[in-house]
């Protein structure tokens, strides 16, 4: 069996049970993981629910024909989600007129039947290229590129994400700003290059201690937002100062040296009942995490406040 570089999922929309069962098969001995269906309503479905980057669709289907769907994956599903889907439209027509529709409908590439199955796993392959190549410019564009965690358009995102989920799930968001004790005078003593190297094994050692569906970011600076999503109030202490101590248990080697590190962190834990109830929801839990951090340089640094309900700022009720 080959396998695709990406291993990607496929999505099979092809209504005659001939057909589906022979591209459901080549894309299986070409190493994909192929999702097959018979219509085009459940395939919208399908593509609703996400993971699928590749789409090989018959134009003449039941319920929803490839065209429609064509148009309803560009203009309803590809504005909301980053990752772009391929779009191979598969057809009987090999009119001029039904190729330029077909394609200003948003199909990327173009195969009227009957066709070589040669042509279809290289033309395939052409999407796999134009995907990895999209992945590559969108990993870029949401990476920090000192710390290689995610960025501060990135994180705030994904903490957006992460509220709007666990809302719904009732279950709570912890939400930690943290930043680095003293790094001015870190940066001025041994130089720019060892500050660098400082952030870099800070956020190294972070990311250890935090599970897969934990997210951390650079907000800024010297600044990291970490989204932990199920923290619960009675929590949120003992897993801030594992973080915290995490950071300063071992001096961070640099070539000026072994130097001490310690970090201060803000932590705040939002739920649906504590959920700010303006539309500039990001920016309260900021100002309140952020709050918290400042109360922590502010008793002496290497330390970790928990933000108490209500208390650092002030829920608007508008
Ligand atoms: P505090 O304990 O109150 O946080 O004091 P501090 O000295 O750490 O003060 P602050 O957090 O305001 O300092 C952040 C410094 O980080 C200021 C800036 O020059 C430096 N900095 C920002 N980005 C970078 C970077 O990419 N590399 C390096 N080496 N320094 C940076
Ligand atoms: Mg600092």
């Amino acid at each position: 069996m080959d396998k695709n570089s990406l291993n990607m999922n496929v999505l099979i929309a092809e209504d005659d049970i001939i057909s589906c069962r022979a591209l459901e098969k080549n894309l299986q001995d070409w190493g994909y993981e192929a999702l097959v269906t018979k219509n085009g309503e459940e395939a919208w479905e399908i593509i609703r629910n996400g993971g699928i980057r590749l789409a090989i669709l018959d134009w003449s289907m039941p319920k929803m024909n490839g065209l429609e769907l064509c148009h309803k994956i560009r203009n309803e599903y590809q504005p909301k989600e980053e990752k772009y889907i391929y779009i191979i439209l598969l057809t009987g027509r090999d009119l001029e007129e039904d190729i330029i529709t077909g394609l200003s409908a948003g199909a990327d590439d173009y195969i009227t039947k009957p066709f070589s199955y040669m042509e279809l796993k290289v033309r395939i392959q052409n999407g796999e290229r134009i995907i990895a190549l999209q992945d590559l410019q969108l990993q870029k564009a949401n990476t920090d590129s000192l710390t290689q965690l995610w960025n501060r358009k990135k994180i705030l995102e994904l903490l957006e994400e992460e509220l709007n989920r666990n809302f719904r799930e009732n279950k709570p968001v912890g939400v930690i700003m943290l930043d680095i004790d003293n790094f001015k005078t870190i940066n001025d003593t041994y130089g720019h290059l060892i500050g660098d190297k400082i952030i870099i094994e800070v956020a190294s050692r972070l990311q250890k201690q935090m599970r897969t569906y934990d997210k951390i970011g650079r907000y800024g600076g010297d600044e990291l937002l970490l989204v932990l999503p199920g923290l619960s109030r009675q929590d949120a202490k003992n897993i801030a100062e594992r973080l915290r101590k995490s950071v300063c248990a071992e001096k961070i080697q640099t070539d000026a040296g072994a130097l001490d590190t310690t970090v201060s962190l803000g932590v705040s834990i939002f739920d649906k009942a504590s959920r700010p109830s303006t539309q500039k929801i990001i920016e309260k839990i900021i100002e309140e995490s952020d709050h918290a951090l400042y109360m922590a340089k502010g008793r002496g640094r290497n330390i970790t406040v928990v933000s108490e309900p209500d208390s650092a700022i002030e829920k608007d009720t508008k």
